[in-house]
């Protein structure tokens, strides 16, 4: 077996570092967004996210155990024996990969601050100053992590005319580019398994999209987000049926297992599609690249690898002419790392904005000005991720008892 702990011995003095501590919070955000700081004998510490999830801090609490004593300019080793230490030493994707991924990012804001450099200059350096954000939006009731889509609420949240108020509103704040949900619990009834709209129900879908559409007009692209929810056949069935509103991309129309009903329903549309967010590291990307089953690809840093892992799977898609516009719902932490990504990329489009239900999201870092202008954030010119956690913010919203908490208390 390779083993990932065995680390080079020969360092010039000025990098010859040492990890000696790894902290993790957990912040109530619209998500719960699970933080880690690790602490180094050079009095530097690196800020990273992991995707949401049950006990992710936990397993990036028990990393400790792997990371204590290496050198953390070391990045993408760390980040393979993490996996390999944390996974049974066999596997290679999951909830494990997802924590890897927060400490990985919190290694690359270390890695330059360290040097002495942004991070995006460590991915790579920069093909843009500012990175295009598009946001999310709701209609009417925002999706509630509890409950999901089990309770149908307002209806009249779910009308037309709710979606392209929003959109106004979203576009009226700077955003160029703005993305819903397409699914509603209507589409639970009246079965919620089998994934198969109706005509009635793809023609309620489309006046959705068109209000929205005629809504933004030129002044802003749109996406919509179906969740892995439809049939083959419905899928295929909606994706023509959007064909006339072009849109910037309909996203996870069908389940994300099977690599070939999702070729399948490319083939069948001009609607660009995009999928990505719940797989891991490049291997689970390959054939949706090479197989040309996907238009956008759309991978979640802070869940499939982290961002050097997230640059491999752009390079693929680059290879094929694929754009880049990773899944984001973070705090600004695992934000400003995908900004520092998206600068690196060449293919880059957009990066998801997911937060404009919680006001003060922003706060979270310590900065005198607000971190989105016009629907983009700069790229930060400062060592590492460029940020710092407003400890006072953070406490107030943290979850459970204090902010941080370590192995070693
Ligand atoms: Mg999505």
């Amino acid at each position: 077996m390779r083993d990932y702990g065995a680390g080079p011995s020969r360092r010039a003095d000025a990098r010859d570092v040492r990890i000696t501590d790894v902290e993790t919070a957990v912040i109530e955000g619209n998500f719960d967004w699970n933080l880690v700081r690790i602490h180094t004998d050079a009095g530097v510490t690196g800020l990273g996210e992991s995707y949401r999830g049950g006990r992710v801090t936990d397993i990036m609490g028990y990393m400790t155990d792997f990371l204590v004593g290496e050198n953390p300019l070391d990045v993408e080793r760390l980040f393979r024996r993490l996996v390999q230490e944390t996974s049974g030493h066999g596997g290679t994707t999951g909830k494990v990969v997802t924590a890897a991924s927060g400490v990985e990012i919190a290694l690359w804001d270390l890695a330059g601050k360290l040097l002495d450099v942004p991070t995006y200059q460590l991915l790579g350096g920069k093909y843009r100053d500012e990175v295009r954000l598009y946001c999310d939006c709701h209609a009417g009731e925002a999706y509630a992590v509890d409950t999901g889509y089990t309770d149908y609420g307002d209806e009249a949240a779910y009308e037309p005319a709710a979606y392209a108020e929003t959109a106004t509103q979203a576009v009226e704040l700077g955003f160029d580019a703005i993305k819903f949900d397409l699914d509603t619990p209507a589409d639970n009834d009246p079965d919620p398994f089998n994934g198969r709209l109706s005509a009635a129900d793809v023609a309620e879908k489309e006046a959705i999209v068109e209000a929205v559409v005629e809504a933004v007009g030129d002044d802003a692209e749109v996406a919509f987000d179906c969740h892995w929810d439809y049939s083959l056949d419905t899928a295929k069935r909606l994706a023509r049926a959007l064909e006339p509103y072009e849109l910037l991309w309909l996203e996870d129309v069908v389940p994300p297992e099977n690599v070939d009903a999702q070729r399948e329903v490319a083939r069948s549309t001009s609607t660009p599609l995009a999928t990505g967010e719940n797989r891991f590291r490049v291997h689970e990307f390959s054939d949706l690249l090479y197989d040309f089953a996907v238009d956008v690809v759309t991978p979640d840093p802070t869940t499939c690898g982290g961002l050097a892992e997230s640059r491999a799977i752009a390079n693929r898609a680059e290879e094929n002419y694929i754009t880049f516009s990773p899944h984001n719902v973070c705090s600004p932490v695992g934000t400003m790392a995908c900004v520092h990504l998206g600068a690196s990329v060449p293919n880059f489009d957009y990066l998801e904005y997911h937060a404009l239900e919680v006001d003060w999201w922003d706060d979270l870092l310590v900065r005198s000005d607000p971190l989105i202008r016009d629907g983009r954030i700069a790229v930060p010119e400062r060592p590492g991720l460029g940020v710092e956690l407003d400890e006072d913010v953070a406490a107030d919203h943290a979850k459970g008892e204090g902010l941080w908490t370590s192995r070693t208390d």
